[in-house]
């Protein structure tokens, strides 16, 4: 959310480009605060982007890509597992990023499925908020009304784990 993980992924996917590569980038449809078809960075950096409202879709409209990548992979849930895994298999190349703790402090599916996988992982962080230690948690600052992580930089603070306090109860998937 803050640490700098879509600009990692556009950066990745330009060198590709550079390189000859067909790329294709996608977000989740849900994923719209700041604009519909560009993966968008905080610094306002931005990529040109497809919009998928489920992992399918991704599959579908990345087949003639080289090179995929996939932004906020957390609203794509378990099914994304199986769509990178047959995009991979189709000889692409796939880039996924995403939150790894939801508000709750559990994994974030599909995310510890999808490092599973993984040939490469890059850890991500932003300095807590708090006390400046690397904050691999996201602290909700607004009321939750589901397990999408929907929202701007207003709506969660970069916390490390002593300062993280999780959301009470379940996930409303999961309750
Ligand atoms: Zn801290």
């Amino acid at each position: 959310m803050f640490s700098g993980k879509t600009e990692r992924l556009i950066a990745r996917l330009r060198a590709a480009a550079r390189d000859g590569r067909r790329v294709a980038a996608f977000k989740h449809k849900i994923d719209d605060r700041y604009d519909a078809t560009h993966l968008i960075t905080h610094t306002q950096d931005r990529f040109n982007a497809g919009r998928a409202h489920d992992a399918a879709a991704i599959e579908l409209e990345a087949a003639d890509a080289e090179v995929v990548g996939i932004d906020e992979a957390h609203f794509f849930g378990l099914p994304l597992v199986e769509t990178a895994r047959r995009l991979r298999a189709a000889g692409k190349r796939v880039i996924v990023v995403g939150i790894d703790n939801n508000a709750w402090g559990k994994p974030f599916t599909p995310l510890p499925q999808l490092a599973a996988l993984a040939d490469e992982i890059i850890q991500c962080t932003a300095p807590c908020r708090l006390c400046g230690k690397p904050a691999r948690f996201s602290q909700r600052m607004v009321p939750v009304t589901s397990n999408l992580m929907v929202g701007g930089a207003e709506s969660y603070e970069p916390r490390c784990e002593n300062c993280f306090v999780p959301l009470p109860g379940h996930p409303p998937e999961e309750a």
